[in-house]
């Protein structure tokens, strides 16, 4: 097959609802690791040291089908912390906590164009402008519910090991360093309690942040975890429900406008697909009834998105039709 246009993929299809076989979408994979593994491009995150000690030739991809079907090629079972990836379904959380109106009444869905870490709120409302960007993330998080830090951690793991169907940890080096450097985070809460966006318990909230930052993953758990979400909110291998399916529309409407920091907007001109990234490298994707596709690979662009997490989705999405807006019988 011809990777540059997909040309057979896309006879093969013939109709943009194209649903890959197997030995397809697994040779396309290969095809897709082969392609990008010797791309040298991109920089490590090196705020703390476990970031800028992961190896740079660390590449997966991972699909998963919303019938549980798992593809996967590269480091697939290598582990890294989930970082930003987290915020997704710490959101989908506070949802299920609270409801959409009051979730809303102190985290907006705009999308800023400015980068994940500004300390901005909005001019009017004074809410942090989306759960995806940092103050808007601690903001979602200081919204779980739970008795006290121990609850709310709890909760917290056992939310994500619905999506994953299997126990989770955290990483305590990278917590521990997440917490000692995070002055910039420290600074965001300190401002949304002066405007009464979050409660007093700044710590508290800024801890288990720093903790969801800090879960281990492989990329195996992030197709998983977008493949529950592809499905409705039902875990496709376990069958539990992780998330009510009526907060997945609120949760996906959020990653299609703000999951790829200041590239949200090309991204969903190019891609088309609600997306999350974070800066240890990983990337989900959610093709909504389809599909779940995880992207491992630790070095970022300028704008801290997976320098071959992004290309791969970029093909992914032409060589399989999967652009939520296409329209054509064959992209150009
Ligand atoms: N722990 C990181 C922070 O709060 C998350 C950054 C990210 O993945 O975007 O700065």
């Amino acid at each position: 097959m011809d990777m540059t246009t997909g040309e057979n993929l896309a006879s093969e299809s013939g109709t943009r609802s194209f649903r890959p076989q197997p030995h397809s979408l697994d040779s396309v994979l290969h095809q897709l690791h082969s392609k990008y593994q010797f791309l040298q491009s991109g920089n490590l995150a090196t705020y703390i040291p476990e970031l800028a000690k992961m190896d740079p030739n660390w590449f997966s991809i991972c699909v998963m089908t919303t019938d549980g079907k798992l593809f996967e090629v590269g480091d697939s079972r290598q582990l890294f912390t989930i970082q930003s990836i987290s915020k997704v379904f710490v959101h989908g959380l506070a949802l299920e906590d609270h409801g959409r109106d009051r979730v809303l009444s102190k985290v907006g869905v705009e999308p800023t164009g400015d980068a994940f870490n500004a300390i901005i709120l909005d001019e009017q409302s004074k809410r942090p402008y989306n759960p995806m960007v940092n103050a808007g993330a601690i903001a979602t998080t200081s919204l779980i519910k739970g008795k006290g830090a121990t609850e709310r951690l709890n909760r917290l793991l056992e939310m994500f090991e619905r999506y994953i169907g299997h126990e989770t940890f955290i990483d305590m080096p990278t917590f521990m360093s997440e917490r000692t450097t995070g002055h910039r985070n420290r600074a965001m809460a300190h401002l949304m309690l002066n405007f009464g966006m979050i409660d007093e318990k700044i710590d508290e909230a800024l801890d288990l942040y720093f903790q969801q930052c800090s879960l281990m993953v492989n990329c195996c758990d992030l197709a998983t975890m977008a493949a529950t979400l592809a499905n409705r909110g039902q875990n496709p291998l376990t069958g539990t429900q992780a998330v009510p399916a009526c907060y997945v529309r609120d949760m996906l409407s959020v990653m299609y406008a703000c999951g790829m920091y200041n590239y949200s907007g090309e991204w969903a001109y190019r891609v088309g697909l609600p997306a999350k990234s974070g800066v240890s490298g990983g990337v989900i994707v959610v093709v909504p009834g389809r599909m779940g596709i995880g992207i491992f690979s630790p070095p970022l662009d300028e704008r801290s998105n997976s320098v071959r997490g992004v290309k791969v989705c970029e093909d992914l999405s032409q060589l399989l039709g999967l652009h939520l807006f296409n329209c054509a019988e064959t992209e150009g």
